[in-house]
């Protein structure tokens, strides 16, 4: 079965108002006749609200950075799902590297906020990746394998069908170092294989599987072409609009 490419742009705690304005108007304009990918933007949470009204009749998705695990309450600070489906998001970006490292985010509590956004619809983008020690001490596949169980731990197939998985080694984040195509693919392969063994074969063949590590336009194409990366979780270069439109032409290639 063919899955629907998907590029998802993570501008992280970058931009104006004014920019996430103006760079959302150019993705807008530059996606519009890539109809064959799907295509989101996450800007920070304060922005999130101005760039929904510039969506407004256009297919690029909104999309959260984060998400507390609790519905509402005295969480100072926080934000909870039905804030973000309330402002337009359709994803949520959840268990990215810089959470897990900076922010002491667990794999229980990836699952935790799984649970809530799925609750919410908000169809969760899930990130998983090795840092550079565990890939140099042989530990790549082994980190992976805890961080998708856990992260994933009792969801049901119809859950899992909305979800989309990110592998993002973590030494290829905002590094200018990418994962080969062939690096990138073997560790895709092996994730699919085990969204098999937790939902099955249909759902392991339909679910999207994004690679992300300074994803450019140079490379976007040859890491495409793998057979298991689905679409890519783009940091640094989403933030330029044309480069941003130049991967999701990449993807729009490989369909
Ligand atoms: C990211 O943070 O998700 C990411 C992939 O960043 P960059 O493209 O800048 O490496």
């Amino acid at each position: 079965m063919p899955r629907r490419p998907f590029v998802c742009g993570n501008w992280k705690m970058n931009t104006s108002i004014r920019e996430a304005q103006g760079l959302v108007t150019d993705v807008v304009r530059g996606t519009t006749v890539l109809r064959d990918v799907d295509v989101a933007v996450a800007p920070p949470f304060v922005h999130l609200s101005a760039v929904s009204k510039k969506l407004d009749d256009s297919r690029v998705r909104l999309c959260a950075q984060n998400v507390h695990q609790a519905e509402k309450g005295a969480f100072t600070g926080e934000v909870a799902a039905p804030m973000l489906r309330e402002v337009g998001c359709a994803h949520v970006i959840i268990g990215h590297s810089e959470r897990r490292a900076y922010f002491d985010e667990s794999d229980d509590l990836v699952n935790e906020k799984i649970g809530v956004a799925l609750a919410h619809r908000l169809d969760p983008i899930v990130c998983v990746g090795e840092t550079l020690d565990e890939r140099e001490g042989g530990k790549t596949m082994e980190v992976v394998e805890r961080q998708v169980r856990g992260g994933l731990a009792g969801l049901s197939a119809e859950d899992l069908s909305r979800v989309t998985l990110a592998y993002e080694p973590v030494w290829a984040i905002g590094t200018g170092k990418t994962a080969t195509p062939e690096q990138a693919q073997e560790v895709h392969a092996f994730i699919r294989g085990l969204v098999a063994d937790l939902g099955g074969a249909e759902v392991a063949d339909g679910m999207r599987l994004q690679y992300g590590g300074s994803v450019k336009p140079d490379n976007a194409e040859a890491l495409l072409a793998q057979p298991d990366i689905d679409g890519a979780l783009v940091g640094g270069a989403s933030l330029d609009a044309s480069a941003f439109v130049a991967i999701v032409r990449a993807a729009s290639a490989r369909v």
